[in-house]
């Protein structure tokens, strides 16, 4: 069995020491790796992960550089860095254009950690430069379990965006909105975006879990664990529990996100 996984988080060794602790410790969950590299690729090794995508986040805009140059330094065969521009940087769509150039496929935002909401006007000219230069966006989406339940980023939030940026690919995380699932079944699955189903397959009951699968465009589902948030084995585990057949279950764990990653075939949006 081929696995992507599409949500991951790993830092730099030194700052892995300081950084998942603490924010173990403000989420109030115990992580599964100490968000290292070396020790995501092991945790790949063993649950049969071909590879990862790693997620970064600018928490203040002065970390771009350092994001893009370790993002380089990490960059593999088996391991997909996606850096990230903050915000408030006055110079945030020109370094999406230059994540591409410099060969990276995505770019991660976290509406929590970054202090903005997705549908705000400023964000415009970001996603227009991640749109124009047919970048894969992958930002968190739901509320947040370090965070006050503040709408940063919801169905609606996301909707706006991606109407108004129809050729934008767009990653909602956590099954379109962590812990708002009664708006992404009303709001958002069938729509034209894609959605890991990170931190959601421990949070929904397996029922609900295949009813809105099976709501969604099946090449539009993506695997993620956000790892070392939680064990990547474990969510593998989670997921082939939930008995899908294939090809829904190829689609899930691997195919969508090669073809997205532009690994096989090419990548459409559904049409709504
Ligand atoms: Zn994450």
């Amino acid at each position: 069995m081929h696995i992507i996984d599409f949500h991951t988080h790993a830092f730099p060794d030194k700052l892995a020491e300081r950084a998942v602790p603490a924010l173990a410790k403000e989420a109030n969950i115990t992580a599964a790796l100490d968000g290292k590299t070396s020790s995501l690729l092991q945790s790949m090794n063993r649950a049969g992960i071909e590879k990862s995508v790693i997620c970064s986040i600018a928490t203040r805009p002065e970390q771009f550089s350092k994001i893009l140059e370790w993002s380089h330094a990490v960059a593999s065969d088996r391991l997909i860095p996606f850096p990230s521009i903050h915000p408030d940087d006055p110079a945030a769509a020109a370094q999406v254009r230059r994540i591409h150039e410099e060969g990276f496929l995505g770019v991660k935002l976290h509406p929590y950690y970054q202090n903005f909401y997705l549908n705000e006007p400023r964000m415009n000219p970001v996603y227009e430069a991640l749109q124009a230069c047919g970048l894969i966006l992958v930002t968190h989406t739901g509320f947040d379990i370090a965070f006050p339940r503040d709408r940063r980023c919801d169905a609606q939030q996301i909707l706006h965006v991606i109407e108004n940026f129809p050729e934008l690919k767009f990653v909602a995380t956590h099954f379109g909105a962590w812990e708002d699932w009664d708006r992404v079944e009303n709001q958002l699955i069938g729509r034209r975006l894609y959605m890991d189903i990170s931190f959601s397959t421990s949070y929904l009951e397996p029922g609900r879990l295949r009813r809105m699968m099976a709501a969604h465009s099946p090449d539009h589902l993506l695997f993620g664990s956000d790892s070392p948030w939680t064990g990547q084995q474990e969510e593998i585990d989670r997921v082939l529990a939930l008995g899908l057949e294939n090809p829904f279950l190829s689609k899930l764990l691997y195919e969508n996100a090669a073809r997205l990653l532009g690994l096989s075939g090419t990548d459409s949006l559904p049409s709504k």
